[in-house]
């Protein structure tokens, strides 16, 4: 195995304290790093892009375990130490300073698959993670997701229907994928330690469900999680055939958004797609 320093003293030694406004909470357990890295299975010769390397404990267990990475970074402060971490393991690590946010992934993969391993601040990773679900395109070309989430985020996204938690996420990551909590992780893992717990979500495409339109799907659920305590005769009054569909399947219009199942949102989009 590849000798590297430990990741506090890279931090030490290249200045990396850590920003609040980048939203930076440092992994530094290696085992810790490893066993997320082999969440998603065999990486070796595999393409990973990673958002928020920082200054690049979860790279190098990625790149441990065989990956060729692309990292974004925002914070070009860490750009040295991620530069040190290249040259221990040539030809595997390309780093790209920028906002993933405002980059295309699948071009910058060159079209080829690929996983996705981030640990990201929070509204980041949301917003990624419903765009790389989103869009009529699918499969996609990312294989698996492996995300770090606040706790109560990924309790969202691995919801059932009648849990608490259970909402616009839950169907967002679940209608054509499968999405696991995998791993959960203490607040004290990270430097500095957050306020909150955090737990890693697995996902991995399954085959969408023929004859339905994403954008169809999406619009249910935001219609009908947009006021979810109200009946679903009312919430979703706006979207038109939606009453029609939902006598005609046999779900009862006084139910709640909660209480629809992904499985009954899928038949609706169905219905009112052509
Ligand atoms: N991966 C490292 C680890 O696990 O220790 C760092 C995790 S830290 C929670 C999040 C990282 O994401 C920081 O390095 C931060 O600079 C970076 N970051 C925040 N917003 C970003 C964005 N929009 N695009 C790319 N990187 C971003």
């Amino acid at each position: 195995m590849v000798d590297l320093p430990p990741i506090r003293d890279v931090i030490q030694r290249h200045n990396l304290a850590a920003s609040k406004a980048l939203g930076q909470n440092f992994l530094l357990d290696e085992q810790l790093l490893a066993r997320i890295a082999a969440l998603p299975g065999d990486l070796s010769g595999t393409q990973v892009l990673e958002v928020g390397p920082g200054p690049g404990g979860l790279t190098r267990a990625l790149l441990r375990a065989g990956a060729r990475v692309t990292a974004i970074e925002m914070d070009r402060r860490c750009l040295p130490a991620l530069a040190e971490l290249g040259e221990s393991f040539p030809g595997q690590l390309t780093v790209i300073e920028g906002d993933a946010l405002k980059m295309d992934h699948g071009a910058l993969m060159q079209g080829e698959p690929f996983h996705v391993a981030s640990n990201l601040p929070y509204n980041v990773g949301t917003a990624l993670f419903v765009r790389w679900l989103g869009g009529e395109g699918w499969p996609p070309l990312w294989q698996s997701l492996t995300l770090m989430f606040q706790r109560e985020v990924a309790d969202r996204i691995v919801a059932d229907a009648g849990d608490d938690a259970y909402g616009r996420l839950a169907v967002l990551a679940q209608w054509r994928a499968e999405a696991r909590l995998a791993m959960k992780v203490h607040r004290s893992a990270f430097t500095p330690a957050p306020k909150v717990m955090s737990a890693v979500v697995h996902v991995t495409p399954s085959p969408m469900p023929e004859g339905v339109s994403a954008r169809m799907l999406e619009r249910l659920t935001e219609a009908a999680f947009g006021q979810r305590r109200k009946m679903l005769r009312q919430s979703l009054k706006g979207v038109p055939g939606a009453l029609e569909a939902l006598a005609a399947l046999g779900i009862d219009e006084t139910r709640r958004a909660e209480t629809v199942s992904v499985a009954e949102f899928v038949a609706l989009a169905h219905a009112l797609t052509r």
